[in-house]
Order: structure tokens, then sequence, then C-alpha cells
């Protein structure tokens, strides 16, 4: 990414109750976005299929239907780049061991995946953000290393879980070549504006027989979730394809596309468990570290867990193809 672009961050004007650590705004205008080419067949032809907060467009491309966010925010990673203190009071029940990340279970589930092709060595973590993801693999037997781009989160993950983090974007980090056995992107790829670039840089530092594991949502998923709220709901939720910060909403095809033309070969997609946000912080706020009172959240876990064991049916009717249905998807590649 290009760190001379970056704009002015502004701080967050979300509910005045519910103070988190992220800088996003909700609405853009226009003089904080840029339009692109589709990354993934380079035109710029496009069907629109909403707005989200004022001027992102959630568009899919007509060549490659790769769904991006055109135009989208100029430097969709500046949301991450905010003050400690809130970072530290939205994690501080995660980081006292108090709680358990609501993410945990797919994060513990990544790692089971991850392990079964490489039990051991230098383990790379891209986008690590505060480290809730890595904090999880430290008692395993892989050489940890994050890279984070955000001085304020990579402090903290530091300083909460003692990891050892690089405070870089991977394109501009140096690191040694053909050194990585894994290299793990896990939930962050979509939010990537020069998804060639990332892969490319990390075709030079991973080995011949490395693994790389990529966890993203699936586009085609937050295409059914507008539409289903949009004709029986009859209202559009802000926040169908989070375009703040995810640019790019891949489906299995066009994940595949993206990685194979960067010189990798896809070894296995899977659908991925969702991840089961608790509703709690719709009235009292903290999104991550209270988990909200069964009475009610049960209906949306129930609703999720469904849609989840409903996508592998819809895998095997598809032939393999995963579909509309399933919450995000994982893609594991070696080096071609
Ligand atoms: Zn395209």
């Amino acid at each position: 990414m290009n760190q001379e672009q970056h704009i002015e961050a502004t701080p967050s004007i979300e509910s005045s109750d519910y103070k988190r650590g992220g800088l996003q705004k909700n609405v853009y205008s226009s003089h904080e976005t840029t339009t692109w080419n589709c990354p993934l067949c380079g035109h710029h032809d496009d069907t629109v299929i909403k707005y989200e907060r004022g001027t992102l467009g959630v568009v899919e491309c007509r060549h490659c239907s790769l769904i991006r966010i055109n135009p989208r925010l100029i430097n969709p990673d500046a949301i991450y780049h905010g003050q400690e203190k809130d970072y530290n009071e939205e994690f501080r029940l995660i980081v006292s061991g108090k709680q358990s990340h609501h993410r945990d279970k797919n994060y513990r589930e990544d790692l089971n995946t991850i392990r079964k092709y490489k039990p051991r060595g230098e383990f790379l973590d891209i986008g690590t953000n505060v480290g809730s993801f890595l904090r999880l693999a430290r008692d395993q037997q892989w050489n940890l290393t994050g890279i984070e781009p955000s001085q304020s989160l990579n402090k903290l993950a530091r300083e909460w879980w003692g990891l050892n983090i690089i405070n870089n974007f991977l394109e501009k980090a140096n690191l040694p070549e053909k050194y990585f056995d894994i290299v793990t992107m896990t939930d962050v790829f979509e939010h990537i504006i020069n998804p060639d670039e990332v892969l490319q840089a990390i075709l030079k530092i991973i080995k011949k027989d490395g693994v790389l594991f990529i966890k993203v949502p699936n586009g085609k998923f937050n295409v059914y979730k507008h539409a289903i709220r949009k004709k029986f709901l009859g209202r559009e939720n802000a926040d169908d394809f989070d375009s703040y910060e995810h640019v790019c909403h891949y489906s299995d095809i066009t994940l595949r596309k993206m990685i194979e033309k960067n010189g990798y070969k896809v070894i296995e997609t899977k659908i991925a468990l969702p991840v089961q946000l608790p509703v709690w912080h719709k009235y009292v706020g903290q999104y991550y570290q209270y988990p909200s009172p069964f009475f009610l959240d049960w209906k949306t876990y129930l609703g999720r867990s469904t849609l989840y064991h409903l996508s592998k049916i819809e895998r095997l009717i598809l032939g393999g193809q995963i579909g509309h249905l399933a919450p995000n998807i994982i893609c594991i590649a070696r080096p071609n």
C-alpha cells in the first residue's frame, strides 16, 4: 500500500457510548475516495450493486465477476491507526485473560487446518492487528513472526502477548528470501488494495514447499445477505460489505484466480466456520470482550450455524463450488 497516500484520519462518529479503537466514519465524502481498475482482470467495467457510507460503491466486474469497492477509500488501512488507550479499553478483559475473544473458535479452526500441512517451522502472519489470532499459536511448535503496518496495533501486540511483530508493510519489509514455511492472512486479504504486489512479495519469502493460508469473508454471502434484507425486510444494511475496510469481496473462484495468476497452486479450498459476533455490543458497546446473554444471541447464532451447515450441502449440489450460504472461505496454496 502506498504510505504517501495516507489520508487524514478523522475520529469515529459512531455511537457515543460505544468506543472502538478504530477510526471508521459513518459517511465518507468523495475527496476521501479514489477509483481503481479491477485488481483481478484490470478492466474498469462494473455493475453497481449498492453504495455504503455515502460514496463507497459495491460493484461487480463484468469481465471476471470480482466484487470490489469502487470508489473505495484512498487508504482503507488508516482506520487502524487509532489510539492505544481506546484499543486497551476495547480489549481489557481479553488481555487480562478474563474473557475469550469471540473469534477464538475461528482462529483455532484456522490453526488446526495449518497444522495439518505444517505442524512446525517459521510462521509469518501478515496483518497481525493486535495479535488476537497469533496469540493462540504461541504454544505450538512454530516460530512466530507478525507483520503489521499500524504502529499502535504493533506496540500492543508486543506488550499484550509478547509477540515478535515487524512494524511495516510486507512489500517494504525486506524479509529473508525463501525463509518461511507458513504465511497466513486471516481476515486480511479482503483489505488489500494491491493483491498482486502482496502475493508476489510472499512468493519471494516463502519456501518452495511452504504453505500460504488465506481466509476471507465469502463475497457471495454478502451479496446474499444484501439481497435477502432488501427483498424481505425492505431495507438495506449500511455495512453488508464493510466497504470502508473490505475493498475486495472474493468468491472461491475469484480468490483462486487471484492466487494462481501470481505463481501459486491452490491445494485446498474450504468453508470456514461463521464468526459468532455477539449482539450485546448493539446495546452496551464493547464489541470484543463481553459475550451477550444467551437469550439475546441464540437466534442469530442458530441462524449463522444453520447457514454454515447448509452451505456444505449447497457445495455438494454445486459440484464442489462454494455458493452463497458459506460465511467464510479458506484457501491453501503452495508456490507453483
Ligand atoms: Zn475483473
